[in-house]
């Protein structure tokens, strides 16, 4: 395939803050892991691409659906001083757009279709990876690609789904012609554009969390797409008592849909004493902290874990926040409660699992609460920095 496309493209200046060094994975005038550090003055501009050209293990998809995230909102918004809000890896020129799904429309020799064990036909709905995991590095080599140590990100370093066609390794692309028996065709790609942040809940909450048992009671905090996500999981792993803590109405509204039994808005009740009213007293099993605001949540969650009568709750760490969390070890001793952290949504059968639950009933296609164009995408990233009142957004080719 030859000729022209448009992508969404995120560009910015390099202007390294003062006593900003090169890590070893960053690269002078294009690439950091530190983008907070670094990045000035960005802007959305639509730019023209050559359409790419698959190497031997990788395939080209035709783009039919890509949420915004709010890490593209991140990267897109500066603070005062001109430094964009988002802390991670970034190079930029990038075309940005990491949420997505798509048909294969060519594959090199060696791309397999884990699906079928065979080469790619062609046509194959299909979904992908967002991290770019080496397979090679120690992290990789023994089971844990969301620690990778070379990685690359779709739609952060390198090109994204803001536009017609992307390039991508066979090994990170998963099918989604399971969803084919449920879905009418344009749903099918509404609901791949939502596989990846499915897939970070459930690495959370399940892989990460080491999941519940039927009749668990759980609290989410934040009810962003990833903490709704939890929510669809959870009641479907066979939680009695899914809980949400959420200040925003239509937020909190769409987690109730997907899965949770109750609300708490913390802003107009105290969060502690109303999850233990709810539980009679039991407290919860599980709690993801999904808001990034550790300092304000934390207080409320460790006095469940300590007069709630559950012992051995897990909270699971999943939004990134620099604060520090004030925890008092005793009460982790005493309710042998412990914490653990979250990252990613690669690799332990996340993909396939999630996309097997979404053929099969947990349809997320709800929180997909607006359609745009490719036009449209650069605005709407903007009005997101303000407006949280869309779930997500999404763009679908057409
Ligand atoms: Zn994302
Ligand atoms: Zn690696």
């Amino acid at each position: 395939m030859t000729g022209k496309m448009q992508g969404v493209t995120l560009v910015a200046d390099w202007d390294p803050k003062p006593g900003f060094k090169l890590g070893t994975k960053d690269i002078e005038g294009r690439q950091t892991y530190l983008g907070s550090l670094v990045w000035r003055n960005p802007r959305i501009e639509i730019r023209e691409y050559d359409i790419p050209t698959p190497g031997p293990e990788e395939v080209i998809l035709e783009v039919k659906a890509c949420g915004i995230c709010g890490s593209d909102v991140h990267m897109a918004q500066a603070e005062k001083d001109g430094y964009i809000f988002y802390p991670g890896l970034t190079g930029f020129p990038s075309i940005l757009g990491h949420e997505f799904s798509g048909v294969v429309v060519e594959a090199g020799k060696n791309a397999r279709d884990k699906r079928t064990n065979k080469p790619f036909k062609g046509g194959e709905a299909v979904t992908s990876e967002e991290m770019l995991w080496c397979g090679q590095c120690r992290p990789c080599a023994d089971g844990q690609p969301n620690h990778c140590e070379q990685l690359d990100e779709v739609g952060f370093n390198i090109n994204g789904a803001y536009t017609k066609y992307i390039k991508l390794p066979a090994r990170t692309i998963w099918s989604l012609e399971p969803l084919r028996k449920n879905y009418k065709e344009e749903d099918i790609f509404i609901a791949g554009s939502l596989v990846e942040p499915t897939c970070v809940a459930y690495n959370a909450v399940i892989e990460r969390g080491g999941g519940i048992k039927p009749g668990d009671r759980v609290v989410i905090l934040g009810a962003g797409p990833v903490g709704i996500a939890a929510c669809a999981i959870l009641k479907r792993a066979g939680a009695s008592q899914v809980i949400i803590s959420e200040t925003q109405p239509e937020r909190a509204a769409m987690a109730l849909k997907l899965g949770a039994d109750y609300h708490v808005n913390p802003a107009k009740e105290d969060f502690a004493d109303r999850v233990l009213e709810i539980t009679e007293g039991m407290g919860a099993d599980m709690f993801m902290e999904a808001t990034g605001l550790p300092t304000v949540v934390y207080p409320g969650i460790e006095r469940v874990i300590w007069e709630g009568r559950t012992l051995l709750t897990t909270l699971v760490v999943t939004a990134r926040a620099e604060a520090k969390m004030p925890v008092t070890g005793e009460v982790l001793q005493v309710r042998k409660a412990r914490i653990v952290g979250a990252q990613g949504h690669s690799g332990h059968g996340n993909f396939p699992r999630v996309i097997d639950c979404m053929a099969t009933g947990m349809d997320m296609t709800p929180m997909s609460t607006k359609k745009i164009s490719l036009e449209e995408l650069p605005e709407n990233i903007i009005k997101l920095q303000t407006d949280r009142s869309e779930c997500k957004i999404t763009y679908v080719a057409r």
